[in-house]
């Protein structure tokens, strides 16, 4: 692959990650949990409560995984759809950062055979 691509690849996965990331705040945001819920805990979120179930089921030893209580949703608990988009962009983001990492990776092999001179330039 080209210097020219890895960088251009570079430039685009950054990107895409922040685009991602902002999104996924803008979805946090919107988080339609129940008004009673955000009266007891103003700033919570689906994800809030489910660490929050995850913790009193812990306290009961209830073995309990977040996927089990968000996936299958549990009591009165179902995750609004902000908050499950949120879960999916977050994982896209985790693709697009592999993407980036395997791109640093490859500039930095580059990298490493060229000479690096007073931080100015390289020569062979
Ligand atoms: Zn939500």
């Amino acid at each position: 692959m080209s210097i020219e691509n890895l960088m251009a690849g570079h430039a685009y996965w950054s990107k895409e990650r922040k685009r991602l990331k902002d999104l996924g705040s803008v979805e946090s945001s919107l988080c339609t949990r129940g008004s009673a819920d955000r009266f007891f805990r103003p700033s919570s979120t689906c994800f809030d409560v489910a660490f929050q179930i995850l913790k009193e089921n812990d306290e009961y030893n209830e073995p309990n995984r977040f996927e089990d209580i968000w996936d299958d949703g549990c009591e009165d608990f179902e995750p609004c759809q902000h908050c499950k988009n949120v879960r999916t962009l977050k994982r896209e983001r985790g693709r697009a950062g592999t993407r980036l990492g395997a791109i640093r990776s490859a500039i930095t092999r580059i990298g490493s055979k060229l000479e690096y001179i007073d931080g100015m330039g390289v020569s062979k």
